[in-house]
């Protein structure tokens, strides 16, 4: 720590992909005093949680990378889940930040008091720090359906982030509830192991077909010999990302039209059954719901061995699923793939600003917060990937590092004892939060579907704006938005 800088103490909440970034950033930056709480007993966030058949990523592994740390040896385009665990395991290890992670300690309560945070956790153990970081995850807390019946069912059932690695799935009748990125991902990876496979569609999702081709050992081989490779690589993929966010932003342009044509010829080309094919066929348009990815799930759903059932579900029973039209679809096992509770952010942990309000009373309707960072009243606490962020299209491992740079800048006035606490302005969030809602109406999220993009009011609770905005935004903070305590 330089000399007349005011050494602070850091709780990171959460060690997945945000919480490890934030700890390695935080030593780089002469931090040493910083404790990583994490409730489940290893790091990894979504890739330990989700260890379902077929788990990959849909942003391609060299950008779903930390700038920091490329890595030549991933296996494919869009590599398995358990390779992406491994890759967050050895860069934490690499990057010497395992040792500052506290396991199976979930942070039951923060409360700003006197200047400073008091952590309380679930073990009981008690902490005062300076700074929280919360990087707890969006897409974290299963979504339950409710499904008459649910709790009655006699096989195995679990939700798609819970898989139960112990239940015999080979030879099985397996029922699949839910046609999102997870749903189509483990349909297409299990058609071929089961007896049976049937797939409750409640509505129809475009599929834009993308190949998955491995890396070979002579491209792996020149990637390690050449980090220059690797690094043009990143910046060509953040730039046709970069093509696809500015695509969804406006419902108007020829990309997302683009996008729909690929879409369409896939489910033209791929089914041929015009029944099959109408069934399969949204009614809203592409990339409106989450675009799911996928070059193989029509010919999964159209093995003799599957069924894609469209009838509405009436209930659950102990021996399978009761559509509306009286049919009893026997199961051994289903799979919840219904999705996660998009809205709880930093909850269920308490955490309490300083006039003794509650993120939860001040989200009472809606998460909020000032570009997705910074909440009024709750000073020198810091979320990653937080509300109404840039999480439908970009690569969150990005959005996190240039949101962790811009932190950074907030803490340095800390460290400079400039100021003892920093915080949005409401002034600035009500401006910002207004804009962005109006500039959501361009987008095409909002041309009429169902999604979890889209918050109470129907409005997608996400970033509107170009990619090239959020960088703006986040070189560094407008300081007139905070307000400052000495
Ligand atoms: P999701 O996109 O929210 O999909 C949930 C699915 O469950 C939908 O098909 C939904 O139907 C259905 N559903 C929910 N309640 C139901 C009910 N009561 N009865 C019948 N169906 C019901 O969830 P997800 O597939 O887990 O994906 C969430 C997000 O995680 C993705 O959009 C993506 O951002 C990310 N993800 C990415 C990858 C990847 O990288 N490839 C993989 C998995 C997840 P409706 O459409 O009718 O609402």
């Amino acid at each position: 720590m330089a000399e007349g800088r005011r050494a602070l103490r850091f709780a990171i909440i959460g060690a997945g992909m945000a919480g490890i970034l934030s700890a390695i950033k935080l030593r780089e930056a002469g931090e040493t005093d910083i404790t990583v709480y994490e409730k489940a007993d290893r790091l990894g966030g979504t890739w330990r949680e989700n260890t379902y058949p077929g788990l990959s990523c849909d942003v391609p592994s060299h950008l779903y990378s930390y700038s920091f740390a490329p890595n030549p040896e991933w296996s494919h385009r869009f590599s398995p889940g358990a390779e992406i665990q491994a890759y967050f395991e050895h860069v934490a290890r690499e990057h010497g930040v395992v040792d500052l992670m506290r396991f199976g300690d979930a942070v039951d309560s923060c409360a700003f008091v006197d200047g400073r945070w008091q952590l309380r956790t679930a073990r009981g153990h008690r902490d005062v720090v300076d700074v929280v970081i919360a990087a707890t995850g969006v897409l974290h807390r299963p979504r339950y359906p409710e499904i008459e019946g649910l709790d009655s069912f006699g096989g195995a059932m679990f939700h798609s982030a819970r898989w139960d690695q112990g239940v015999e799935i080979d030879g099985a009748r397996i029922g699949v509830v839910g046609t999102g990125s997870t749903g189509v991902q483990i349909v297409s990876a299990l058609v071929d192991r089961v007896a049976r496979l049937s797939l409750f569609q409640r509505t129809a999702q475009w599929i834009l077909p993308q190949e998955n081709p491995a890396y070979t050992d002579e491209q792996k081989e020149a990637y390690r010999a050449d980090g220059e490779q690797l690094r043009e690589m990143h910046a060509h993929l953040a730039e046709v990302f970069g093509m696809f966010a500015a695509a969804v932003v406006d419902a108007d342009s020829p990309q997302i039209k683009a996008i729909e044509e690929m879409c369409l010829a896939n489910l033209e080309s791929s089914v041929p059954d015009p029944e099959l094919r109408a069934r399969l066929r949204p009614d809203y348009r592409a990339a409106c719901k989450r675009l799911v990815i996928s070059p193989n799930f029509y010919d999964a759903i159209q093995r003799p061995n599957a069924e894609l059932v469209t009838e509405g579900i009436e209930r659950i029973e102990p021996g399978g699923i009761r559509t509306r039209d009286g049919r009893l679809h026997e199961l051994d096992v289903l799979v919840l793939a219904t999705g996660f509770e998009t809205n709880a952010f930093t909850r269920p942990m308490m955490v309490t600003g300083r006039d003794g309000m509650s993120l939860g009373e001040m989200w009472a309707k809606r998460p909020n917060a000032y570009l997705s960072i910074s909440v009024p009243g709750v000073p020198n606490f810091f979320m990653l990937n937080g509300p109404n962020g840039p999480v439908g299209n970009f690569s969150l491992i990005e959005v996190a590092e240039l949101q962790f740079d811009y932190i950074l800048q907030l803490i340095e006035e800390l460290q400079t004892g400039r100021c003892r606490e920093i915080s949005a302005t409401r002034a600035a969030m009500d401006a910002f939060e207004a804009e962005r809602v109006d500039a959501t109406k361009h987008t095409i999220w909002m041309t009429g579907c169902r999604s979890w993009y889209l918050d109470d009011r129907g409005i997608p609770a996400s970033w509107p704006f170009s990619f090239a905005r959020f960088r703006e935004e986040m070189a560094a903070p407008r300081m007139d938005a905070f307000e400052t305590r000495t």
